[in-house]
């Protein structure tokens, strides 16, 4: 059960990959945000399009409300974490 949570939360983050391809097709991008259940808002908000891991970066599990920065990064999806959610691996990750 474990290896196949895991291999679907490796095709959603292969998916959201697929969505910072600016000229990926419409439909096939509207597939995917389908799948992942997400608005395209968030993805453009939520998922830096480089993996530049410098200096202070909103926190990516903090509302974006709140815009907590920090400089730590979860080592799988490379997106910023806070003080308070510091971790080798980020929720949306886990
Ligand atoms: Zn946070
Ligand atoms: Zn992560």
């Amino acid at each position: 059960m474990f290896l196949m949570k895991l291999g679907e939360d490796l095709t959603k983050e292969h998916m959201k990959r697929r969505l910072e391809i600016t000229n990926l097709p419409r439909n096939l991008r509207q597939q995917i945000l389908e799948v992942l259940d997400v608005a395209e808002t968030d993805i453009v908000n939520q998922v830096p399009l480089s993996l530049e891991t410098r200096g202070n970066k909103r926190c990516c599990v903090c509302p974006r409300t709140l815009d907590r920065k920090g400089r730590d990064t979860c080592i799988t999806c490379k997106r910023n974490l806070c003080a308070d959610h510091r971790q080798a691996i980020c929720a949306f990750c886990i």
